[in-house]
């Protein structure tokens, strides 16, 4: 079993941490935020006062933050390598642009270290239950040496190429999931507007041509579903702010690659007024109630 650090423990990676101690790995953790921390800590982690201090001891970095400035101020402006033990693999899970996962991972590289990009799919229940997918960019070697460790965290774990291209499949997959998840609810909403109740709709839609993610396991109506954000006044999930941050991930690499993406960047617009309407905290599934008129 493996020593390991983990550093961001919010809603993806407080569960993420606790898969990997159930697993049997020794965790040393770190997080801005005190609850997070508790959390963990009751979790049997190791509770450490800095980044530096957590990642002494690991032969596995494993760092879940919200964006690319924070895990390029962790790496590279703090120099966190310094403090790694040699023979160290860093994995860093966050969606963040793949320039800049390349240019931390060059970093790295120029420190002695391996270090892949590891972002995930499958939301916070996914973190949960331990069912994420993985989606690495780096070595093969460095794939086949993380594989085990991202195992206890996830279900299905892929290779995606080179350093970034991690990154590069994660914001292609969400810019599809934040579309699918506006088409979804405007069709909901129209239903509902025009008298069909949303349940039945619903699972009408679910074995229909219509199918889809958002559909089947995160219905963003109220009531429809047990135990998705929708349910929940639209707490925990993924945040509206993040699903901005990911589509504008997703129009920049358009714009460098030359690519057109009128959808992804019709659904970067309506997130973005979303959140300046002050829904920015809410689980992105609340663009049903932007679409409704009462947010
Ligand atoms: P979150 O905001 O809930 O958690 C981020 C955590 O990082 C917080 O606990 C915060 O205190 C901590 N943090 C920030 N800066 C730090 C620093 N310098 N040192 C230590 N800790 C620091 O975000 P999340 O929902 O867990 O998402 C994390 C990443 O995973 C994001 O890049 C997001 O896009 C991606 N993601 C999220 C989901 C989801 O459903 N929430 C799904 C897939 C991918």
């Amino acid at each position: 079993m493996a020593q390991i650090a983990f550093i961001g423990l919010g809603n993806m990676g407080g569960p993420m941490a606790l898969n990997l101690i159930k697993a049997g790995h020794t965790l040393s953790v770190f997080d801005l935020n005190p609850a997070a921390l508790d959390n963990a800590k009751q979790g049997g982690a190791k509770v450490a006062n800095s980044p530096e201090e957590a990642v002494r001891e690991a032969d596995f970095v494993i760092s879940m933050l919200p964006s690319s400035p924070h895990v390029e101020s962790l790496y590279i402006e703090k120099n966190l390598f310094q403090s790694i033990k040699k023979g160290a693999l860093i994995a860093d899970c966050s969606t963040i642009a793949p320039d800049s996962a390349r240019k931390v991972a060059k970093a790295a590289n120029e420190q002695g270290f391996e270090m892949v990009d590891a972002p995930v799919s499958g939301g916070v229940g996914g973190a949960q239950a331990g069912t994420l997918t993985f989606i690495v960019g780096g070595s093969p070697a460095a794939f086949e040496k993380i594989k085990p460790i991202l195992s206890a965290m996830g279900k299905n774990i892929f290779h995606a190429g080179d350093s970034g291209t991690g990154q590069v499949a994660k914001i292609c997959n969400n810019m599809l999931l934040a579309i699918h998840m506006i088409g979804t609810s405007e069709a909901l909403n129209l239903g509902v507007n025009c008298g069909i109740d949303p349940k039945t709709l619903s699972e009408i839609m679910k074995v229909s041509s219509g199918r889809n993610w958002s559909l089947e396991v995160y219905n963003p109506l109220p009531g429809v579903m047990e135990n998705v954000p929708a349910s929940k006044n639209y707490s925990g999930g993924f945040g509206v702010d993040l699903m901005a941050k990911d589509l504008g991930l997703s129009q920049e690499a358009a714009i460098s690659s030359r690519t057109s993406t009128p959808l992804g960047s019709l659904a970067l617009s309506l997130y973005r007024a979303h959140s300046r309407n002050g829904s920015g905290k809410l689980d992105f599934s609340s663009i049903l109630q932007f679409l409704k008129g009462s947010s």
